[in-house]
């Protein structure tokens, strides 16, 4: 099978690999999307000692099943399906306590990322994935090119959004900044779920005209940013600011425009930072800071469930997966719209 595979710093190639062969508690799954997503431009850049080289990519899969393991109950061939993010134990501390997100059996400390597909594991950039039952959910009649990307597009935001969902009553604000694969889609989860103001924040014209076709406040992301937020919000700030970019100027933003007793979930991983100064007031009073990554299952029951409603989509950009390079460098050039699917 077809297999976009991480060969050598900031190298993937389509290369032939057999189908995986599967194990009892294992589906084998049938590709029918897999979204590309800017980790995965990380992930390749990490140089040419990474433990992920030689692996297959892809961690926003989805696809029908193909064939069973020997112990597998409640699936059926044909049946469509969606791969967890984040590959859980099932019985340690934190998965026990619904935080499978932190297992902390495949996300131990200092760990890159939890064990998931495409990470530590063969990905969905493929035309087949092998992947434990107990880590799929159904999607009914969901277009797999279209549902994959719920996997980490929809799902992390929904995470960092139920994290601070207490604090987005109707007369609250949060602000967006960066409206790319995972910020079009939280934009989407704050509108459809949460009674608070949304301004959306970007470079791009067009993915602000985004943000305000769906009823968001859209602001050019820019010097003059943070003061156009706080004259919005009475020179008070925002409820919750939620950065998917994390690149110094969003990251600035992010402090600066942050009411007291607010909240910050950092999500993007641009490479910014900010410092935290001991009885400086940079930082005002009681603002609750999380470094947020991926969802639960819980989160990812609820993205699905919004997308078959029809209450969020993913903007998709549709590459073959024989294009599967050319994909990679246009998300590299930062050409995209949304999230590009290969579709084998
Ligand atoms: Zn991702
Ligand atoms: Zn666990």
């Amino acid at each position: 099978m077809r297999a976009v595979t991480y060969v050598k710093n900031n190298t993937v190639e389509l290369l032939e690999k057999p189908v995986p062969e599967i194990q009892p508690d294992e589906v084998l799954l049938k590709v029918g999307g897999a979204g590309l997503c800017h980790s995965d431009i990380t992930i390749i850049a990490m140089g040419d000692d990474n433990p992920l080289i030689g692996s297959t990519l892809g961690h926003e899969v989805a696809g029908t099943v193909e064939k069973l393991g020997e112990d597998v109950q409640g699936w059926n061939a044909g049946d469509a399906a969606i791969v967890s993010l984040v590959l859980g134990c099932g019985q340690c501390r934190e998965c026990l306590a619904g935080r499978d997100n932190q297992c902390e059996v495949v996300s131990p400390r200092g760990a890159l990322a939890p064990l998931s597909p495409g990470i530590g594991t063969a990905g969905g950039m493929a035309d087949y994935i092998a992947v434990k039952a107990r880590h799929l959910d159904p999607i009914g009649d969901l277009d797999p090119v279209l549902a994959a990307p719920l996997a980490d597009a929809a799902l992390t935001p929904m995470h960092a959004i139920n994290t601070v969902r207490d604090r987005l009553t109707g007369d609250a604000t949060v602000v967006v900044l960066g409206l790319g694969g995972l910020g079009h889609m939280g934009l989407q989860i704050l509108l459809a779920t949460t009674g608070a103001r949304v301004i959306a924040l970007d470079t791009d014209p067009q993915k602000l005209q985004f943000a305000e076709k769906h009823g968001a406040v859209a602001i050019k992301s820019d010097a003059e940013a943070p003061k156009k937020i706080l004259e919005l919000t009475g020179g008070v700030g925002a409820d919750v600011v939620i950065d998917f970019v994390g690149v110094q100027p969003t990251i600035d933003t992010a402090i600066a425009v942050v009411r007291g007793g607010g909240a910050i979930r950092f999500v993007g991983l641009g490479g910014g930072s900010f410092s935290y100064i001991a009885g400086a007031n940079d930082l005002p009073w009681g603002v609750n800071i999380e470094r947020a990554y991926g969802g639960t299952r819980s989160d990812m029951r609820q993205v699905v469930a919004l997308a078959q409603a029809g209450k969020i989509g993913v903007e998709v950009t549709r590459f073959p997966l024989d294009d599967a390079v050319k994909a990679f460098d246009e998300l590299h050039e930062g050409k995209v719209q949304g999230r590009i699917v290969l579709v084998p």
